[in-house]
């Protein structure tokens, strides 16, 4: 099993047809204010292997894994990972750090190579194919990786600044050349709610800079967004956050999703030709 569909894909990508996955967040839900059903219980009882992204973004998790006395065959992919911090967010949540490991392209490699390496603990058999589909998906986020850094190229270095509903993309950020101005709800979860006074500083700030654009995720309500960009003149970017579209959409696979999303940022905050 995997919690979300971003770990999902990902672990599709390694297991290939040697394992059956199944997926517990359904596409479009915040992982940050998912709960789950008795079913899903349930089904992390049947699990051989549960794939989890960690650092405190699954917070249903941890009771739900001991109702289901799954602690031992629970991975959490971000833990090798050194996390982001910033006091800002610090003020809103208590957690480890900013748990959205994923929007790095470089630490989605360290998660492959964990997958690799448990699905051929659990399965001896198979672990050539998985190390084989590790090293080839490892050389397609090496790809991403250039192929973003030449897209965010169009937009020059005083324009990368990104307001987002929560602080969701630190990693990118910090890989890409970004600043993260601020954010509508300014922790790295969904659940807290901004002050009147952290709000009007928000858009003091947005104004002074002269922002275009607020990047608004496909997992929350979008009303406080909405609200800022209506008082600041900004525009509303949809991109995706915490889940991939559809399978049949825009941004089915972790690869697409990153692709979608940078093809947003490039289209708001390029200079247009
Ligand atoms: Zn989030």
């Amino acid at each position: 099993m995997a919690t979300t569909t971003i770990v999902g894909d990902v672990v599709a990508q390694i297991g290939g047809d040697l394992i059956d996955l199944s997926v517990l967040l359904p596409v479009g839900t915040d992982p940050h204010s998912f709960t789950p059903t008795p079913q899903d219980v349930a089904k992390l009882s049947d699990a051989d292997l549960i794939f989890a992204n960690g650092a405190g973004l699954e917070s249903f998790l941890t009771p739900l894994i001991e109702s289901a006395g799954a602690a031992e065959r629970v991975v959490y992919l971000s833990d090798p990972l050194e996390l982001l911090k910033s006091s800002a967010a610090d003020e809103h949540d208590s957690t480890l750090g900013d748990p959205h490991t994923w929007t790095d392209p470089k630490n989605v490699m360290v998660w492959v190579q964990t997958i690799a390496d448990e699905l051929s603990r659990l399965d001896p058999a198979g672990a050539e194919k998985f190390q084989a589909n590790a090293v080839t998906y490892t050389l397609e986020l090496q790809a991403l990786d250039d192929w973003i850094r030449q897209q965010v190229a169009q937009i020059p270095e005083a324009r990368r600044q990104i307001v987002t509903d929560h602080l969701l993309f630190g990693y990118y950020v910090a890989a890409y050349g970004f600043k993260q101005v601020g954010a509508v709800v300014p922790g790295y979860s969904t659940l807290s709610e901004p002050s009147a006074q952290e709000l009007a500083a928000l858009e003091d700030a947005i104004k002074s800079l002269n922002v275009p654009a607020i990047f608004v995720g496909n997992t929350v309500n979008p009303s406080l967004s909405e609200r800022v960009a209506g008082d600041t003149g900004m525009k509303l970017v949809y991109v995706y956050t915490g889940s991939l579209s559809d399978p049949g959409g825009e941004a089915a696979t972790y690869l697409d999703y990153m692709r979608y999303n940078t093809r947003a940022f490039v289209e708001a905050l390029a200079p247009t030709p």
